[in-house]
């Protein structure tokens, strides 16, 4: 069984964690350096980026999280998690931090002021058994990338839409909450991927 921990600055911790034990992992919140050690892979929820950066340093949690993050440590970074993990932000603040964990341009807020939220049936590559049902609040979208990056899904399964799930290696992002709504099949494909490291 692997143990997979779930950053536990802000978001939807306990969802996110209830969706690991239906996957078959034991899910475990991080808060403190320490809780970071015996990990097979971490989740970033969503939230908000800015204040998950800020929070990340003043727990002291950046440096030892970039230091696994680069050793090959499984991440999963989901909404604000997703702007958490690319090597480039727009629509950012000047001063919030990234692990640079993916090769991709993330966008803040892409889908526009107007739409606060929205959700529709997603085709995610990896995911079996029909879409998945991908809920989107005040989301990011991805607008490059990079080699080796490919890419999961797309918003309205348009070939020409906007990215909404990546993935490289060990390192995956998603544009919406996959914690809501009791499907877990996207945790079962990160589950799998800390397996299989
Ligand atoms: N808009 C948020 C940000 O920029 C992300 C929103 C979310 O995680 N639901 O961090």
């Amino acid at each position: 069984m692997v143990t997979i921990g779930v950053l536990a600055l802000q978001g939807d911790v306990a969802e996110h964690m209830r969706a690991l034990e239906e996957s078959g992992a034991r899910a475990v919140s991080v808060r403190r350096e320490r809780e970071l050690d015996g990990l097979d892979g971490l989740i970033i929820p969503g939230g908000e980026s800015t204040a998950i950066s800020n929070l990340l340093v003043s727990f002291g949690l950046y440096e030892p999280l970039k230091k696994r993050i680069d050793a090959g440590l499984p991440v999963w970074g989901t909404c604000a998690g997703m702007i958490m993990l690319a090597s480039e932000i727009l629509d950012g603040r000047a001063d919030q931090k990234s692990f640079s964990a993916m090769d991709i341009t993330v966008r803040r807020n892409a889908f526009g002021r107007q739409v606060d939220s929205y959700e529709e049936d997603l085709d995610v590559r990896g995911v079996e058994d029909g879409p998945f049902h991908a809920v989107f609040i005040r989301a990011p979208w991805v607008e490059r990338i990079g080699e080796g990056v490919e890419v999961l899904a797309r918003a309205g399964n348009d070939p020409a839409g906007p990215v909404v799930a990546v993935r490289s290696g060990v390192v995956m992002a998603t544009s919406f909450h996959p914690e809501v709504g009791g499907d877990h099949r996207m945790h079962d494909l990160f589950v799998s991927m800390c397996q299989s490291r």
